[in-house]
């Protein structure tokens, strides 16, 4: 790569941002949390995308899904889930997104596990609770 050509790069040519940690790069996803609750009030730089609940039997298939086959007898890999049209109701449901690197969504991932697993002293409590009023 030329000077020349790095002096003239955008930091839309460097990737995309993770909102999360600020990197530019490839291999960006999307995060989607809901818990009815105003998760804006979080110090989180949460993005919002609007999602519509539908009763699966007003659907219908409109175009397939996009796979990869599946290696090794393993099932094959929705790359991306095709698209339906409905006939009836929809209930918008808004949901805060996150679009983030794979170092950030394996953090998200880690954090989630360490709180459930934080909670397994509370669970196992309830758990010896539930066994001695049903005894
Ligand atoms: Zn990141």
């Amino acid at each position: 790569m030329s000077t020349q050509s790095l002096e003239s790069q955008t930091p839309e040519d460097e990737g995309e941002l993770c909102v999360n940690c600020g990197e530019r790069g490839e291999d960006r996803r999307t995060l989607w949390m809901a818990c009815f609750y105003a998760m804006e009030e979080l110090a989180v730089p949460f993005g919002h995308q609007v999602l519509f609940h539908a009763d699966p039997a007003t659907l219908t298939p409109a175009s397939p899904p996009t796979t990869l086959p599946g290696r090794l007898g393993l099932s094959p890999i929705n790359i991306f889930p095709g698209t339906v049209t409905c006939s009836g109701e929809l209930t918008p449901k808004k949901i805060y997104t996150l679009r983030v690197c794979k170092d950030c969504r394996s953090g998200w991932m880690q954090m989630i596990e360490h709180w459930h697993a934080s909670f397994s002293r509370v669970r196992e409590r309830a758990e010896a609770r539930q066994q001695t009023t049903e005894e």
